[in-house]
């Protein structure tokens, strides 16, 4: 699943292909985009800012119209020069937004809608997303605020996935921070310092913002461009020895990793 990095350097791409560019066509080629009359709608419009806020990418028009996209597992946003191969089939495309210079392209969906600013202000889902860890500026504080208001009983590896807590982590990043930060993700909430938390968001927060100046999806958290734990299940601990173990946790059973040896 695209993580946070990914989505941020998505926005930057689409943002560099988009703002301030004359745009020549909008398509809405798949048949779940099609029928919002999304080209007459947004037909002679400039689009003003294109903005990640943790897995979700807005595209700003004016006239206080916003696409938001969100690629859950499947989807892509592709930028591609003008006549350049497209790195996914056509019929793929569900938005097609086109310039002088670039084709913009989103493949997949599957969250693909056109919706007014305000709509993105006050829709229950967005309104309720955590601080982006990739924010210029990160807030601590109210990152902290959601963990502690969260129920008390639910284990740290969990909390970090829900993107009302924090937005933009994913389930490598949450597994090699934890590792990093030497937590164990099964702890429960009540029983994690805010320091341990914020150690494990600063163990990641770098690495996310190098992957994001990488392309993206570049997720390495050794030197030699490897990881600690993340999908290494009965392999010995590059610390300690210790075999890393595997299990699905919380209720999206989403896979956690970790070195019993190294994380307390
Ligand atoms: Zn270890």
């Amino acid at each position: 699943m695209p993580e946070g990095d990914t989505i941020h350097y998505a926005a930057r791409r689409v943002g560099v292909a988009l703002v301030g560019k004359e745009i020549t066509g909008i398509e809405t080629p798949h048949p779940r985009s099609r029928g919002g009359r999304w080209p007459e709608r947004l037909a002679g419009r400039e689009v003003r800012g294109v903005e990640a806020h943790g897995k979700h990418l807005f595209i700003r028009f004016d006239g206080d119209l916003t696409i938001h996209s969100h690629l859950r597992m499947t989807g892509k946003w592709g930028v591609y020069r003008r006549g350049e191969r497209w790195r996914r089939s056509p019929r793929r495309a569900w938005l097609v937004i086109r310039t002088l210079e670039h084709d913009v392209v989103e493949f997949d969906g599957p969250v693909l809608e056109l919706m007014s600013d305000s709509r993105t202000r006050f829709d229950q889902r967005l309104a309720a997303l955590g601080p982006d860890i990739l924010a210029e500026e990160f807030d601590e504080r109210d990152h902290l605020r959601r963990l502690r208001e969260d129920d008390p009983t639910r284990e740290l590896g969990d909390a970090l996935l829900d993107q009302r807590n924090l937005a933009g982590i994913g389930n490598v990043w949450k597994s090699e921070g934890c590792f990093l930060a030497g937590v164990d993700p099964w702890r429960r909430l009540a029983e994690v310092g805010d320091d341990e938390v914020l150690a494990v968001v600063g163990a990641v927060r770098p690495l996310m913002q190098r992957s994001v100046e990488n392309g993206g999806g570049w997720i390495r958290t050794r030197e030699d461009g490897t990881l600690w734990v993340f999908e290494r299940p009965g392999l010995p601990c590059h610390r300690c020895g210790t075999l890393i173990r595997a299990r699905g946790q919380g209720d999206d059973n989403r896979t956690t990793y970790w070195c019993p040896g190294c994380q307390r």
